[in-house]
């Protein structure tokens, strides 16, 4: 398998190989395609599977296209993690393809100054990575909000679970809207993520690293 096999523009391809990746991973060679035909999936990823450049790299696709449908204020994808660090190493990678797009990217977490946030919400962030507790008290504020949100990314649910952001996690996928493409990954298949699958994808395809 090679990048080439994706439907991705030169300009993203050259942005992949530059950043010196070979070939993709197994959750990558799997999971894009079915990412950019539109369907919902279940990852068993770890971190280490390269499973962030699975979902940023359909994610940013899919914000060119959205963009020009409707255009408007609020982020058009948004990618939920449980701490600080994990938003911090996703907003890396999405910084460092979003480039190639000019895709505005934002990272917001719980502990980080809201103000500097708020700022960073309202100077048209398209893409957002959030603590899910940060992201709740953002909109609440009326520092972004999540009407032109279509691209929804939960990683790792279990951990979020662990951390008791659940009903943050519900409250969320409940507030965005349902012609939505959801993302769920996970490094263990519990009950839990099990049930929250069930309740916020739609006719998901699993995929395991
Ligand atoms: P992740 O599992 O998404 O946390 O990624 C783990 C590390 O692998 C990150 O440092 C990525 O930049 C890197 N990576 C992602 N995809 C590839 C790939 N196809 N080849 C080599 N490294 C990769």
């Amino acid at each position: 398998s090679s990048f080439a096999h994706f439907n991705f523009d030169e300009a993203l391809l050259a942005a992949i190989r530059k950043s010196e990746y070979t070939k993709p991973t197994p959750i990558q060679a799997q999971g894009v395609p079915i990412v950019l035909s539109g369907r919902d999936i279940i990852g068993i990823a770890k971190t280490g599977s390269g499973k962030t450049a699975a979902f940023i790299w359909p994610m940013l696709v899919h914000i060119m296209v959205q963009k020009e449908i409707e255009p408007g204020d609020g982020p058009i994808g948004l990618i939920l993690a449980p701490t600080r660090e994990l938003s911090q190493q996703i907003y890396q990678e999405a910084k460092k393809f979003g480039k190639v797009y000019n895709v505005k990217v934002v990272c917001a977490y719980g502990g980080g100054s809201m103000w500097e946030q708020t700022k960073a919400c309202q100077e048209g962030a398209e893409l957002i990575v959030a603590t899910p507790g940060r992201l709740i008290d953002l909109v609440r504020k009326k520092a972004t909000n999540l009407r032109r949100v279509t691209f929804l990314v939960f990683d790792e649910a279990d951990r979020m679970f662990d951390m008791g952001f659940e009903p943050q996690v519900r409250s969320i996928a409940n507030h965005v809207r349902p012609d939505r493409q959801t993302l769920l990954f996970s490094a263990t298949f519990r009950k839990k993520v099990e049930r929250l699958a069930r309740d916020i994808l739609v006719d998901p395809i699993r995929v395991i690293q």
